[in-house]
């Protein structure tokens, strides 16, 4: 069986913990090979190293450093195919939604290409008597990300380049269940000419995490996974002192006004609703349709959309609309939900218990769920299920369905569906969650823009990727320089006053 590695210094390091963890290929149900889980002393030493590598990085000329990513774009695009195959493989996602968690991390590195112009800082002329002032954007030193299973091209690739385009040195968490991807991106990165030591992949589960947030060295951490992990990383990181931003978990709403375009409103829900198998952190989970007739119009939509999904593994390339879901414990937990629901008086309309897929019985499938008349007391409305279930809420008027996405713990992404723009932009302003989607239904903003939850979606000030990961991978250093009149002036015998 195959056996990974941590990236470490530039190569391919084996751990030395002892301790290891399976990396399933959920379409088979098999363990296709283990990955090390490092101990602190493993992490401590790759950060060591990184700190020593990281001054020369951060005193190379933006310009410079932005090239690097200019090759690294190229390559990501050269490779595709076969990066998109390994986190398939490993993620059980389809090939062409492989492909889209690429691109979508490979936008954030055209972005960091811009580095020179970003980095540029503030400057103002004479603020006082011969006083210049100006801000500079240094780098923070050495940074870490301890990334989720569910996009693991994407979220890395929010973390590494920006940390990296600053001037930092920046240690890799990924998630163990689809460690590939990552240590690919590293080969590629040093390919693209980024000198070794600057980004080390560091392999692990919580004891890696741990050591990330007792290490003195690390000035700042990102993560993003499930809300009550974002929680405490973010507690015990602020606590060392650290600079700390955590992204959390997701129940993302989708109102459904009586004047939408039905059929466009139950296409969007399908694809969002079921798309990677609802293993998305933007993943519609509540379509909350408003009146009555509007509910039922939007599930005799649906229905016949959802019966039709085709599920299977990745190797059936386009003819497959999702995967399996990542092991057989996230499996396990969605049918659970599913029984609560039933359990606690929902009505199952669409019931994907029974799904089997000849050839693949071991594999981590579920079948397409759709449930009717959820209420807000239920767990399948409060806890986020992620996989491919969608709970439907009745609201009776648009001030109850915008109640049902702002009383939500949760605030990562929302939707509407209307051809009114006065109620639109009514939900816009008024909606408490950080990205919105008007007639959109996955709100995802492009690498330029910012992307971050409210509530417990998200723990920190700062948003991912756009400017406010320079923010967030630099410090600000004000200088105030006055020049007291000198030599062009001749030479002065008496002390400079400030007069
Ligand atoms: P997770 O919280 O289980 O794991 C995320 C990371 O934390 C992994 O690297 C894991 O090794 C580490 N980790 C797990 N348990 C830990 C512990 N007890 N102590 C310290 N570290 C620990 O999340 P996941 O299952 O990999 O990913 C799915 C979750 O991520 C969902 O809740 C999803 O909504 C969320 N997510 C959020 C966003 C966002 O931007 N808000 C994006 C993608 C995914």
């Amino acid at each position: 069986m195959e056996e990974l590695s941590h990236w470490i210094g530039g190569r391919h390091v084996k751990g030395t913990s002892g301790r290891f963890a399976d990396v399933m290929n959920p379409a088979t149900g098999e363990v296709q090979a283990r990955v090390p889980l490092a101990s602190q002393s493993e992490l401590d030493a790759a950060v060591a190293e990184a700190a020593a590598a990281q001054p020369a990085w951060g005193a190379t000329n933006p310009q410079r450093r932005a090239r690097v990513m200019m090759k690294f774009v190229e390559l990501l695009n050269r490779d595709m195919d076969k990066l998109a195959e390994a986190l398939s493989r490993e993620h059980g996602k389809t090939l062409p939604d492989a492909k889209g968690d690429v691109q979508r991390g490979l936008e954030v590195v055209e972005f960091c290409i811009g580095a020179p112009h970003l980095l540029k800082g503030e400057f103002t002329d004479a603020a006082g008597p011969g006083i210049d002032m100006y801000s500079m954007r240094q780098p923070v030193g050495v940074a870490a990300g301890i990334t989720p299973f569910n996009f693991p091209a994407m979220i890395p690739l929010w973390k590494m380049a920006p940390a990296l385009v600053c001037g930092n040195a920046f240690i890799l968490k990924p998630s163990e269940r689809d460690p590939s991807v990552p240590l690919m991106l590293a080969e590629l990165l040093q390919e693209a000419g980024l000198p070794d030591g600057l980004l080390q992949v560091v392999n692990g589960d919580k004891e890696a995490v741990d050591a990330i947030l007792d290490n003195e060295t690390i000035a700042a951490v990102g993560f993003v996974g499930s809300t009550p992990i974002a929680q405490y990383i973010y507690a015990r990181g602020c606590a060392a002192g650290k600079r700390v931003q955590c992204f959390g978990g997701a129940k993302n709403h989708m109102i459904v006004m009586p004047d939408a375009d039905m059929d466009q409103a139950a296409d969007a829900l399908v694809g969002a609703g079921y798309g990677a198998a609802g293993e998305r952190c933007m993943a519609i989970s509540v379509a909350v349709p408003v009146g009555e007739d509007t509910a039922d119009r939007l599930i005799e939509k649906l229905v016949p959309r959802i019966e039709a999904l085709k599920v299977g593994p990745y190797t059936a390339g386009t003819d497959v609309d999702y995967g399996p879901v990542v092991t057989a414990q996230a499996r396990d937990k969605i049918l659970g939900l599913v029984q609560s629901g039933i359990d606690q008086g929902a009505e199952l309309v669409v019931d994907g218990r029974n799904f089997a897929l000849q050839g693949y019985e071991d594999g981590f499938f579920v079948g397409p769920h759709l449930f009717d008349r959820v209420t807000p007391d239920m767990d399948i409305y409060q806890q986020e299920i992620f996989g491919p279930v969608l709970s439907t809420v009745r609201a009776k008027t648009y001030e109850e369905a915008l109640g049902y996405a702002m009383d939500h713990e949760m605030g990562n992404g929302t939707a509407i569906f209307t051809r009114d723009g006065d109620a639109a932009r009514d939900f816009a302003a008024r909606v408490n969650v950080g990205m919105v989607g008007i007639n959109v239904p996955i709100p995802v903003p492009l690498a330029y823009h910012t992307f971050g939850g409210w509530k417990k979606s998200s723990f920190g000030d700062l948003n991912q990727h756009g400017p406010d990961a320079f923010r967030f991978y630099t410090r600000t250093k004000t200088v105030t320089s006055r020049w007291p009149s000198g030599i062009k002036e001749g030479g002065e015998f008496t002390i400079p006053t400030m007069g």
